[in-house]
């Protein structure tokens, strides 16, 4: 792994920066005040673009009031159909199959309430042991509205190294009994990519149905969704795609579904023509639009009109591209500066599953988290033992990695870091 002409020198890291065809981006941001941001990860930072847009419908309801849901620049009552087709090249989906809706954990239960169904044998939903909590207590409350007891219908594959899943035990797990797999796309943790491609086909050749949470891989990593026929997904948009706090989040249904009734409906799942009929009977959307439920959180969705122009200047590649060249970095810098003080790099290392993060463990991780905070780094700290860092490729300089290993080699070698106690903060 080690590149053995790896130059340490800070000049080295201000030459990549001046290579840096992404660059300019950077004075699209608000920084907070000097400090190195490497949570962009958990949530993204404002733009430019974002307050812009933010202010833009602010005005339209201060201007137009009611009228707002059909007149002003942006007309409330389509921007959620807008911000899903500007999103759609982020998944490698088509238009109509995005919608920018809810948040993640009810996207999740919109979308399995709508594509889990049980019968026969198939009665099972596989997942596994190393997602995000809040998705396992959706699975596990999904199951119980269908009148399932989790403990048994809900199969966890095992990680290995407790760190990242292998696609081989993922598949054995794919048994007769499976009605539907829902797996994230990046590992919030590890930062491990999943081969989202070889499991959906894996999947159908078993006629199970699989969806994907996207929220540490949208705006990370390109997605082909519609190509690799996967079933359904969902994310959030203040991760990689710099939405702001409670951004809405976003959806996909794969169009071989549209006219799938919508399992949790609501007057948004209407198609656009017959929603103020004000009929009881719901003649639903006929696009991904129908797994609305209900009024958008249209000043919430806002920002998303800008940061997703950021990216549609910037495009996915291009991000994906540095991405990897910083935490490649970052890597080896870590290998050649740290190596007296007992971390693990335990994301992967290959290009082809290493997510936009690096992931260290160490058994001080929580103080050494606090002692970089107080360094004007900014990680975030997973339990037990993890140090997440995020080299976020529209607004991290290659300075700024070199910065943080030299800041974490003073740390360690100081001992600065048993001021604090090691244990997590509320939020961490
Ligand atoms: C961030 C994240 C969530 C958060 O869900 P919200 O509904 O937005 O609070 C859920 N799942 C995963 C995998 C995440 O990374």
């Amino acid at each position: 792994m080690r590149c053995f002409d790896l130059n340490t020198e800070k000049t080295y890291a201000q030459f990549l920066d001046e290579q840096d065809d992404l660059k300019s981006f950077r004075d699209e941001f608000y920084i907070p005040g000097e400090t190195i941001y490497f949570d962009g990860n958990s949530l993204g930072l404002l733009s430019k673009q974002a307050e812009e847009s933010l202010e833009i419908l602010l005005n339209s309801w201060k201007r137009h009031a009611i009228d707002g849901w059909t007149e002003g620049v942006e007309p409330w009552f389509y921007l959620s159909e807008k911000l899903g087709k500007m999103t759609a090249p982020l998944v490698g989906a088509n238009t109509e199959e995005v919608i920018v809706t809810g948040s993640t954990t009810t996207n999740l239960h919109q979308l399995v309430s709508t594509f889990y169904k049980p019968h026969g044998k198939k009665t099972k939903i596989l997942a596994d042991e190393l997602n995000f909590p809040s998705d396992i207590y959706a699975l596990k409350s999904q199951l119980k509205i269908k009148g399932y007891d989790p403990s048994e219908h809900l199969v966890q594959v095992q990680s290995q190294d407790g760190n990242t899943l292998k696609t081989d035990d993922i598949i054995k797990a794919m048994t007769d009994d499976v009605a539907l797999i829902m797996l994230p796309g990046v590992l919030y943790r590890s930062g491990q990519i999943l081969d989202m491609q070889t499991l959906t086909k894996e999947a159908h050749r078993r006629g199970i149905v699989i969806g994907f949470d996207l929220c540490h891989s949208i705006g990370s990593i390109p997605h082909h969704l519609s190509e690799w026929g996967v079933d359904f997904a969902f994310w959030c948009n203040y991760k990689h795609l710099n939405g702001g706090p409670g951004s809405v989040a976003g959806l996909y249904v794969n169009k071989k579904y549209f006219g799938n009734e919508p399992g949790l409906a609501g007057w948004f799942s209407s198609s656009k023509e017959k929603q103020f009929d004000m009929s009881h009977t719901l003649t639903q959307a006929w696009d991904a639009g129908a797994y609305q439920i209900g009024t958008p959180h249209v000043l919430s969705a806002a920002p998303l009109l800008g940061s997703l122009k950021v990216f549609q200047e910037a495009g996915i590649d291009r991000v994906r591209k540095k991405s990897l060249h910083l935490t490649k970095y970052m890597m080896e810098l870590i290998e050649s500066e740290l190596s007296d003080y007992h971390f693990t790099i335990a994301n992967p290392k290959d290009d082809a599953t290493r997510g936009g993060h690096i992931f260290l463990e160490h058994e001080e991780a929580a103080r050494i988290c606090k002692a970089l905070k107080a360094d004007k780094v900014i990680p975030d700290f997973r339990t037990p033992n993890g140090i997440r860092l995020a080299p976020v490729a529209l607004y991290n300089t290659f300075e700024e990695v070199w910065e943080t290993v030299m800041i974490l080699k003073t740390i360690m070698k100081e001992e600065r870091y048993k001021k604090y106690e090691n244990k997590r903060g509320v939020i961490a």
